[in-house]
């Protein structure tokens, strides 16, 4: 059996305004993510994990933010992308865990319809996939507010 773990990390700065989009869950806040796409942190993390896997390089790689095309994009778009190309090797994704960093606001009423956002766009069960949330104990750039950070880790499996 042809096993693969892959990892993704990925950080965006915060400013005010902006939308806060996290695992393709618009969430409420005075802050969003600064970026090309709509920020969504967590949704990259998760796309270089399993890019990670299969060693075939990095969103920035694939999608670059020099590229109009991608301009305010939606990331499940992203991470639809990167799933079809995992099954298109012959992979499927067995699970995947994220762990989203960031001090304010809390992100535990949003955990579970971020999970089902997940699976429609991965195509799994929702119980195969893990979003956590936590704060730095207001410690580092996320602990003051000035950004968020995402770590995905990801298990594909040979059919
Ligand atoms: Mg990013």
């Amino acid at each position: 059996m042809d096993i693969r773990v892959g990892h993704g990390f990925d950080v965006h700065a915060l400013a005010d305004g902006l939308r806060l989009v996290l695992c393709g869950v618009e969430i409420e806040h005075t802050k969003g993510c600064v970026a090309h796409s709509d920020g969504d942190v967590a949704i990259h993390a998760i796309c270089d994990s399993l890019l990670g896997a299969l060693a075939l390089g990095d969103i920035g790689k694939l999608f670059p933010d020099t590229d109009p095309q991608y301009k305010g994009i939606d990331s499940r778009k992203l991470l639809k992308h990167v799933v079809d190309t995992v099954n298109a090797k012959g992979y499927s994704i067995s699970n995947i865990d994220c762990t989203i960093a960031m001090q304010r606001p809390k992100l535990r009423p949003h955990i579970d319809t971020m999970r089902e956002r997940l699976a429609e766009v991965v195509g799994i069960d929702v119980d195969r996939i893990s979003v956590k949330a936590t704060t730095t104990e207001r410690l580092g750039f996320e602990g003051r507010e000035e950004g968020v950070s995402a770590t995905a880790v990801t298990l594909l499996i040979k059919a």
